[in-house]
């Protein structure tokens, strides 16, 4: 059976000033490490035999009805303007509209050099690619908006970085790559007919519902606040939330050096470059508004008179702190169990957060042990704990069922960092064992999973990892 993947693409649609039209670079040898049919089924993807999907998902075959190029966009990186940046190691096949009505962008990452590699190889290597894999992945399976993994290769060349790794290729999936960067880059350039073109693009694409610039910035700061919100959740730092990675559909994208926190602790950063801690755990929100900031400069430079838009965008942009607190009240809210508000819930959440920072527990294990006999082992100064649980006790009991709300907002599994690194390690002596055995866990991160418990552990000391790096 030959593969097919039914392209209706609608970027490469757009003015040539977006894109730079840019075939993949062949590999030496391409082999299909994994494959996500039901993903692929969404997509409406036919897969073929296994050397076939390794040749097109390897960048060796450009399959029928694509189109493949490189996006432009610039961005903020750690607060500063970087006026050129775009796709410099991806292609963007093209779309397809899937199933469920959704289109979708299918895109190779790690397939060579394009118009904007400046001076990189276009490449990645195994490591960042099976990372990305697992987590984006498991982020859906936890119900967070994010890009998602149709299949990983590995391209049998050799990647130099600090020492030569295996060269790998990741094909990601997304509702968009438009990012916050697509629309900065043609705001400073002061062309507003791209600008006006982008902004049309993106609300017919994303918010067919919401009308002008204004109209989508209020559009991206609902999804993105929601997006942030549930990241806070789940204990997720994504680690490089730089303009440039920041999407308009409200997904999450650009895995990098993300992680999931073991040990909670509110300012805790694990990216190697995040030196000043910009973007810790806590201050997620607080970037979200800035780069939400970004936004609203750039799309207003489209308005006949931009000093008119001001009072808006600001407005607007000044509305999704509160926002945001909503929606991480809703999320810790049902995380303790809780459907009905009541006023005191914030400080009930903030005392448990709290308790949870002073004993250095694991967030994850912590949350998902509430209301069951293990809780208490979860605290080294139990009794403090007692004091809350009291307290907690008593407001759960106008709750109808807050066991059920908990088991399906608490998860019992998380990619964890140390798991990823040795999964990673073990991939790279050929081992793919652990990277299959995550993603099938990891698939139903809400079940207990019995035979899966060391998954939920937390580090051992010795298998810490402090920090990760960048996927270049
Ligand atoms: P990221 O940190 O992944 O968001 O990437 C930031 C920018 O650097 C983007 O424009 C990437 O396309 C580019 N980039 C990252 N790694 C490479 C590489 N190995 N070769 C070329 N460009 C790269
Ligand atoms: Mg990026």
């Amino acid at each position: 059976m030959s593969m097919h993947i039914p392209f209706d693409n609608s970027y490469a649609r757009l003015a040539p000033v977006f894109y730079s039209k840019q075939v993949p670079e062949v590999v030496k040898s391409p082999s299909l490490i994994a494959f996500n049919q039901d993903l692929a089924q969404l997509l409406g993807v036919t897969p073929g035999e296994t050397d076939e999907m390794a040749q097109v998902f390897g960048g060796n075959e450009v399959p029928a009805g694509a189109e493949p190029l490189a996006q432009l966009y610039a961005g903020h990186q750690f607060g500063n303007y970087n006026p050129q940046l775009g796709d410099g190691r991806a292609i963007l096949l093209g779309e397809t509209v899937g199933s469920d009505g959704i289109r979708r962008d299918i895109q190779l990452k790690g397939s060579g050099r394009t118009a904007y590699s400046r001076s990189g190889d276009g490449r990645a290597w195994l490591g960042p690619v099976l990372r990305e894999y697992v987590v984006s992945e498991a982020m859906h399976a936890l119900g967070i908006p994010t890009t998602r993994a149709l299949a990983a290769v590995a391209t049998g060349e050799t990647v130099w970085r600090e020492t030569g790794l295996p060269g790998a290729v990741l094909t990601r999936v997304a509702g968009s790559h438009l990012r916050v960067g697509s629309f900065e880059i043609f705001a400073r350039r002061g062309d507003t007919a791209s600008l006006k073109e982008l902004t049309k693009y993106a609300l017919q694409r994303h918010y067919p519902q919401a009308e002008g610039p204004m109209g989508l910035l209020r559009a991206v700061r609902d999804a993105q606040s929601k997006l942030i919100a549930a990241w806070m959740g789940v204990g997720f730092i994504h680690g490089v939330m730089n303009t440039d990675n920041s999407s308009i559909s409200g997904e999450t994208i650009d895995y990098g050096p993300c992680a999931f926190m073991d040990v909670y602790h509110p300012q805790t950063v694990f990216s190697s470059i995040d030196r000043n801690g910009r973007y810790a755990y806590d201050n997620q929100p607080d970037i979200a508004v800035w780069n939400l900031a970004q936004l609203a400069s750039a799309l207003i430079q489209q308005l006949d008179d931009p000093q008119e838009g001001v009072e808006e965008a600001t407005e607007i942009v000044h509305a999704m702190p509160a926002l945001m607190q909503e929606h991480w009240l809703q999320n810790f809210r049902a995380k303790l169990g809780i459907t009905t508000p009541h006023d005191g819930d914030l400080i009930l959440i903030s005392d448990l957060l709290g308790l949870i920072a002073q004993n250095q527990s694991d967030f994850t294990n912590t949350f998902r042990a509430l209301g069951t006999d293990t809780a208490r082992d979860q605290f080294t100064k139990p009794v403090e704990y007692d004091a809350w649980q009291t307290n907690w006790q008593e407001r759960m009991k106008d709750e109808p069922d807050p066991q059920a709300l908990m088991r399906r907002t608490n998860p019992a599994y998380i990619p964890r960092n140390h798991r990823i690194e040795q999964m990673i390690t073990a991939a790279v002596s050929g081992d793919y064992t652990p990277f299959h055995r995550l993603n099938q866990v990891l698939a139903q991160p809400f079940s207990d999973q019995p035979k899966n418990t060391d998954l939920r552990h937390p580090p051992t000391p010795d298998e810490v990892v402090p920090a990760t790096f960048c996927g270049t």
